[in-house]
């Protein structure tokens, strides 16, 4: 199994871990990470702010807020679609 290729005829497979989709190339049948669509990463936006917008709420009245699980959750799966999205940026540019 291969993450790369630079085919652009592929089929979506399914959905994996946070959101990302996986597609396969019907040319050389290469399993290649997707980044998610816009509404999944606004979706992961939206709790990233409103966790961030409790955290100082929250710590306006005096309480330390530790960012729920939620939001390190939706932080690290936009820092991964990040890294997906540079990848295929790569791939295309590459001759
Ligand atoms: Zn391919």
């Amino acid at each position: 199994m291969t993450l790369t290729c630079r085919h652009q005829d592929r089929v979506s497979i399914k959905r994996a871990f946070l959101g990302f989709r996986q597609s396969q190339c019907k040319t050389c049948d290469a399993i290649v990470e997707e980044p998610f669509s816009n509404g999944v990463a606004t979706f992961y936006w939206i709790v990233v702010a409103l966790s961030g917008a409790i955290t100082v709420y929250m710590f306006t009245q005096g309480t330390l807020a530790v960012p729920g699980v939620l939001a390190l959750g939706a932080g690290a799966a936009l820092i991964k679609n990040r890294a997906v999205e540079n990848r295929s940026k790569e791939e295309a540019r590459r001759p």
